[in-house]
């Protein structure tokens, strides 16, 4: 990118002027990593000042028995697939109580989209759930999940939200978005629920009340370009609505050898590489600089590894997901080494080591707890420093 053309999109980011297209398609193209990462800085900064929030959560899947085959999913099994497994309402109860002495403040539950499970299930296992963990939040089901459950039981999304709210849900995940331009979705989702679905169902889901996350799956074959209209299309629509709380960037996994059954089940893997921990950070820094009406960028450690996750925090991010005991669907498809475990003194001394102030929230981005400033680094330079895999 030639000087003129910086110093242009400065102005930009400096005057508060939203950036175009053009603008997004640019800073993709840029090669110049520490000037990218210093103007998303300045903007997360701006918004989010050193703090980092982070939330105590465990992930839920209550089933991985799914009629859909999306190309790049190891996480779906056919019925009757040997380790496919549907959890009995008490079992889901069981797993969720065992987590309850690490003060979690939330549950995150996605599921296959199972062919013959009941509609009347889903609101009684959240009922269930609340009941046991009163204090836990409920944030659950894919936009994809709402409309099969419009498919399996004839309701529209209107009342399905409704009983599900009911029951204790109190807000939906983001996935199901992947890459909404059809030029690359048709060749990567299988399931109904394309941009019009997703964001009626969305739209829906903040006129109930609910604030929910916004997400993209990123690095298999899809373009800067395509990155770019997905985030202005949720962009668009949270001007419309507000209900977005935070934009995630979840970086494709390639799908190794499942050890289970040496099987390979993405089928994007001959085409795809993985995106490079330099191509996830000008992902985080674009997406902060474009999506200037969402309040939060979160950086899904899980996907990344920990030093990308530290490094992102000056790469417009400033929420860290979580403390997640248990994450089947994308370490189905991880063999190269990322912890599948961290718990609260472990994201906090990530958060300090990367110069930030770490501030607990729950699923509503609710302060739970603010903790102490960072130790400022020339003082911390006396103490080895821990190296995060
Ligand atoms: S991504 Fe979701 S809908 Fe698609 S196959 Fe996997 S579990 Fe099913």
């Amino acid at each position: 990118m030639d000087a003129g053309l910086k110093r242009e999109l400065e102005a930009k980011v400096n005057a508060g002027e939203r950036l175009s297209r053009e603008d997004g398609i640019a800073l993709y193209e840029c090669d110049d990593l520490v000037w990218l990462g210093k103007l998303a800085h300045q903007v997360r900064t701006e918004k989010n000042g050193d703090r980092v929030m982070f939330n105590v959560n465990r992930h839920l899947n209550l089933t991985n028995v799914c009629s859909a085959s999306c190309a790049y999913c190891s996480f779906q099994r056919k019925p009757g697939e040997k380790d496919a497994y549907t959890m009995r309402i008490h079992e889901a109860v069981e797993k969720a109580k065992e987590m309850e002495d690490e003060q979690l403040t939330e549950l995150h539950i996605v599921n296959g989209l199972h062919p013959t499970l009941p509609w009347k299930y889903y609101p009684k296992v959240l009922r269930e759930l609340k009941g046991a963990l009163p204090g836990v939040k409920l944030k659950a089901f894919t936009a994809t999940e709402i409309q099969w459950f419009e498919k399996i039981s004839g309701l529209p999304a209107d009342e399905i939200l409704d009983e599900l709210i009911d029951a204790g849900l109190e807000s939906l995940t983001g996935g199901g978005a992947e890459i909404f331009d059809w030029e690359v979705r048709q060749h990567i989702v299988d399931h109904a629920t394309h941009w019009e679905d997703w964001s009626r169902i969305h739209r829906l889901a903040h006129s109930k009340g609910l604030r929910t996350p916004s997400t993209m799956l990123y690095g298999h074959i899809e373009e800067p370009r395509h990155r770019v209209d997905h985030v202005m299309r949720l962009r668009e629509l949270q001007d419309e609505t507000g209900g977005f709380t935070v934009f995630i960037p979840l970086r494709y996994q390639h799908d190794f050898v499942d050890s289970a059954d040496g099987k390979i089940r993405n089928r994007l893997q001959a085409r795809t590489k993985m995106a490079s921990p330099a191509e996830s950070l000008k992902t985080f820094a674009v997406s902060r600089l474009m999506f200037d009406n969402v309040p939060h960028v979160k950086c899904f450690w899980v996907m990344h590894g920990l030093s990308v996750a530290q490094l992102s925090l000056n790469f417009g991010v400033d929420d860290l997901d979580g403390s997640v005991v248990e994450y089947k669907i994308t370490h189905d498809a991880d063999s190269y080494g990322t912890p599948n475990t961290m718990h609260r003194e472990d994201l906090l001394n990530l958060i300090w080591d990367a110069g930030f102030q770490p501030v607990e929230r729950n699923t509503k981005y609710e302060v739970v707890r603010e903790y102490d400033k960072p130790t400022p680094l020339a003082e911390r330079r006396a103490v080895p420093q821990q190296v995060w895999a």
